[in-house]
Formats: structure tokens, sequence, C-alpha cells
């Protein structure tokens, strides 16, 4: 690998955010302030460009539409009026026809010419000395920007080159999806969380990434040789041999290691003293599903049904999502699939609610699916028909009362009256279950787990919730701590509170996947776990390595620890003492 430079080395820690280790060039993916360069075109590309701006104009006018729609109930009627008048503008004749007109005779490129010409309008309507005209200019920058955004979007997959390393300030769930139809090795955000959303997607497509690494898109500039370390965090600029030799030795060791662990695939997640842990993965994409095969899980803990909204304007029908479903279900058989109902919201697929100022807390998961019926029924009669040879269960994201259980569960009741009318096959004994990752919830467990047939704790949320620390924000990520006692507390809480049910508790947030974790949790009870594919076989390695009965120890250790710091150190030394051959370097 020859990727030297004259240059200083920088190296910047951040967050680990998704395994692996990549050396190549970065591409600086500048979304948040598009730069709008200003490029004449020949007499050929005039016309196309114009084709360009006709696609950027329908895709930002069904966006605009689909938001009004989809949310027109929930952001009153001003904010309604305001999308509404965004349209108007979208689809005035003058305006297009003067853009369309400059584009002619200037012979500039689309996104040039909308930044000028709706950024005109936009400085006007600033210069006036009126509060309501102020507002409107913000709302034409809002058009522009998602207009102009849309073009380059377009060009942007057109545009990269070769393999490349994504330096970004932040990036969401649909950009790290745009992006990935280029050859990407690695990701590296200034923001973001380890558990938000970009940061699972990543790790679901088994691309090293870090978050959190502060000022790292103002260091880097495309074309920059970068190592990245998705195990340690680190990201190297300008690298030198030295290190160049080192991270190459690191990924080799790494790998070979993880080629050992190959072996187990067909073993049980069963502790030396023979207690049985499911073991089992979370996916996000149909793409996914090879890969749980041959990593050797027993099943699909987590099928984060949203992603099938990622790059789309509107919601699949029942069929498309059956037929979706049905893929998963039939490849994963006889193992199970625990099937999660759309959890919009938050940092996620966005419902587009019209900014809301605290989407964390806001119109998220199951209260998005109670408010729209149809939209759930739909989802639920897919899944439901999807589960006819009997592996599929049915689980709702965001729960936070027992009401909501009641309610989602009359749905359900419903729709399999209407499967049964109409004579359509399904599993009358399909297993419904909820995420535990609300306090409320977790509190209220014992009610919750006696209208359920299983639990699966969603730790990435439930310790933000906890500790009221968002997942995706950089300033308070230091904050975030999986291994806090609140959050080991409540996860043995929940688990009595089920077993006293007599249903099973699992848990699918991040932290089932990390080799500290593990054997904690396998300790306190936990009855599944569902990680990311990668660290599957690694997983199922320290489990087997273990007795039950010294996991069980360590848990009633770790349950009178007092903070965070204390907690790690428990569990470092209990780690180095009975898992020799496992490399520290995958921690
Ligand atoms: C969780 O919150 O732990 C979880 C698994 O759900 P998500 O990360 O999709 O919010
Ligand atoms: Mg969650």
């Amino acid at each position: 690998m020859s990727i030297q430079s004259e240059k200083p080395e920088i190296v910047l820690h951040g967050i680990p955010a998704s395994h692996g280790i990549s050396m190549g060039s970065a591409y600086l993916f500048l979304k948040d302030s598009p730069v709008v360069e200003e490029r004449f075109l020949n007499r050929d590309e005039v016309l196309l460009e114009h084709e360009r701006l006709n696609r950027s104009l329908e895709k930002s006018s069904k966006e605009l539409r689909k938001i009004l729609a989809f949310a027109q109930e929930k952001i009153g009627e001003a904010k309604a009026r305001v999308l509404d008048a965004q349209i108007m503008v979208l689809e005035d004749p003058v305006l297009i026809d003067s853009i369309k007109k400059r584009i002619d005779k200037e012979k500039k490129n689309a996104e040039f010419i909308v930044n000028d010409e709706i950024g005109k309008y936009a400085s006007l309507m600033l210069k006036a000395n009126d509060e309501y005209m102020h507002e409107r200019a913000h709302d034409m920058e809002d058009l522009k920007n998602r207009i102009v955004r849309n073009l380059l979007q377009e060009r942007l997959i057109s545009k990269i080159d070769g393999s490349i390393i994504v330096v970004a300030h932040t990036l969401t769930p649909a950009d790290t999806m745009i992006l990935s139809s280029n050859q990407v090795l690695g990701y590296a955000t200034d923001r973001g969380g380890i558990t938000s959303h970009a940061a699972l997607f990543s790790r679901a497509m088994k691309i090293p990434a870090i978050v959190g690494l502060g000022d790292v898109s103002r260091y880097v500039s495309s074309g920059n040789q970068l190592i990245i370390d998705g195990y340690s965090g680190t990201l190297i600029i300008h690298p030198s041999d030295q290190h160049i030799k080192e991270y190459e030795q690191k990924r080799d060791r790494m790998l070979k290691f993880e080629q050992q662990l190959s072996s187990l695939k067909d073993l049980p997640a069963e502790t030396k003293d023979g207690h049985k842990v499911e073991l089992s993965a979370n996916i996000e994409l149909l793409d996914e599903l090879e890969y749980v095969v041959v990593q050797g899980s027993q099943g699909i803990g987590l099928y984060r049904t949203e992603s099938l909204l990622l790059g789309r304007d509107d919601f699949p029908s029942e069929q498309e999502q059956y037929e979706e479903y049905k893929k998963i279900v039939d490849r994963i058989y006889p193992h199970r699939v625990i099937m999660r109902t759309f959890d919009i919201g938050g940092d996620k697929v966005a419902p587009a609610t019209a900014n809301e100022t605290n989407p964390f807390l806001g119109w998220r998961g199951i209260r998005i699916s109670l408010d729209k019926p149809v939209l759930f029924m739909n989802q639920l009669r897919a899944m439901l028909r999807a589960g006819a040879r009997k592996n599929l269960s049915i689980m709702f994201p965001m729960v936070a009362t027992i009401e909501e259980v009641l309610l989602a569960k009359q749905y359900v009741r419903k729709v399999k009256a209407e499967l049964r009318a109409e004579g359509i096959k399904f599993y009358e004994k399909t297993p419904i279950g909820v995420m535990i990752e609300v306090p409320s919830a977790a509190l209220m467990i014992s009610r919750i787990a006696s209208e359920v047939d299983f639990v699966s704790i969603g730790t990435n949320d439930l310790t933000q919730y906890l500790l009221a620390v968002d997942r995706g924000n950089t300033l308070v990520s230091k904050l975030y701590k999986q291994f806090h006692p609140s959050v080991i507390n409540t996860l043995k809480h929940i688990v009595n509170g089920a077993h006293k049910q007599n249903i099973w508790a699992g848990i699918c947030g991040e932290m089932a996947g990390h080799p500290l974790a593990a054997p904690l949790l396998v300790g306190l009870g936990i009855d599944e776990l569902s990680v990311v594919p990668a660290v599957l076989p690694e997983i199922k390695k320290i489990i087997r390595s273990l007795n039950y009965s010294e996991m069980q120890e360590l848990a009633t250790n770790a349950l009178h620890a007092e903070t965070n710091e204390e907690l790690e150190k428990i569990l470092m030394k209990f780690f180095k003492k009975n898992l020799h051959d496992i490399p520290l370097d995958s921690l």
C-alpha cells in the first residue's frame, strides 16, 4: 500500500462506530453547507440540464406533498399553509420558466441558477422591515436548499470515482444510503453517537466508521490519504509509513481472529456448563441476509423495517411489504424472525413532521403507527401473511404505556379478523412482543409483560432516556454510558418482571454485541442477545468460553457498582482473567 505523503501526520480520536480498518482517499461530503459551483455547460448539456432540473423539482414537490399529507393533522394549520405556499412557489410556471430561460441564455448549471434566482427573492424579503416577510424569506431559503440538495445528490451519485472514505459533518441514514451506491471504504464524521442510526447503518453494511471526531471535516480535503480504524476510533490523516505498517498488521491480526471464529458457525451459543442463550442478529437490509446465515445466526432478533422507507417518497404497499418480509422469513426458516413495525421519527427516516424541536421525545415509533391506523394495519397484514410458516414474531417500538400495548393488540385482532374473513392464511398464534426502551415501560414491566409473548430491550434508547442524553449528540456523548449502574439495574428489573410473567427477555440494543457486556447480560438472566451480524461469532465465542455460574457471579458484583467507570473496571478485569484468547483490539 503506498499512500504515504510528505504532509505532517494528523491523528484524531473519535467514537468507534463500526469495526474494521481501511486505508484510502478522503471524499469530503459537504451536505450541510452545499457548495454551489458555477459551471458552464456546452450546447449538448443544456437540454440535459433542463431534465435534471425537472427531476429535482418533481422530487422536491413529492417530498413536500409527502410531508404535508403525512403530518397534516399533527403540524397544525399554520405550518401546513407554509408547506402549501412552498409547493405553490415550487410549481409557479413563471419562476420555473425564468430559471430555464437563464439556463439557456447563460449556459450555466441548474443548481447555480436556482440558488441565484430563488436566493434573490429570499434576500429581497429579508431586507423588508417586517417579521412576516423575514419568515417567508426563510421558507424560500428552505425551498431553495431542497431543490439544490436534490440536484447535488443526483450529481454526487454519478460523480465519485473509485473507492473513498467519506468525511462529513453529520450523516443521516439517508445520506449513508445514497453514498453507499459508491465504493465506500469508511465513514468519519464530526458529529454523531455510536447508536445514531447512520452508525447502525454502517455497521449493517460492514463499513468501518468513526463518529464524534469533532472537527475532522475541517482538517480533511477530498483526496487526502486516510487510515480509519473502526475498532479504536482512530483516524489518521496523511499517515506515516510506520503507521501504515502498524495498521496493516492490526488489520491482518483482526482478520485472522475473525477467520478463526468461523469454525463456531454451526455450534450453539451455550456456556461450558450447558446454559443456552439464544444468539440472533439485527438486520436493516435484505442484503444482509446471506451474511447473517454465514455468521451462524440462529435467527433475526430485530429487523428494522423502517429501512424499507429509505430513499423513497411513499410507503410500500401491503403486497410490496409482504414480498420483502416473506423473503426474509423463508431464508431464515426454521429460525425465528422478529419484525419490528416502523420505528419512524427520532433521527431515523423522518416522518418530516416539519421541524419537531425535540424529535426523540416526539412523534416516533408506535405513536405514529397508532395515529396512522391504515398504515399500521397494512404493515400488520403484510407481516401476518408473511408469517404463515410460524417463524415470524411481531414487535412494537417505543412503547411507553400499557394503553399503547392494548391498542396495538386490538389492531392485530382486527387485522386477523379481516384475514380470516378473506380466507387468507396466517398463523393465529403469531407471537407479539414489545421493545422495552422507554423508562416508563421498564418500570411497568410486570403489567406489560402480562400482555405480550416476549420483550426485547432496546438499550440504545433506554440509555438515552434513562440518562437524558441524546444518543446522537456529540456534545454529550461522554455522558452516554451504556454501563451506567442505572441501566444495569433497570435491565435486571426488566428481566425479573418478564420472567415472573413467564415470558422471555432479550436485548437487541448495541450493548448485546459488546464483548465486555455479553457475559454480564447473560449473567443477569437475559435469554436472547440480538447483535449486529459482524460481531456474532465473537459473542458466541465468549459465551462458549465461560460458565454460566461465573457470569451470574459477575452480574451480582456488577449490580453493586456505583458508577459507570467502576462497572467497566469490573467487566475489564473479568474479561482479562477469563477470556485471554480474544484480542483486546476488538473492545
Ligand atoms: C434500541 O433502541 O436499542 C434499538 C435496538 O432500537 P433502535 O436502535 O432502532 O432505536
Ligand atoms: Mg430504539
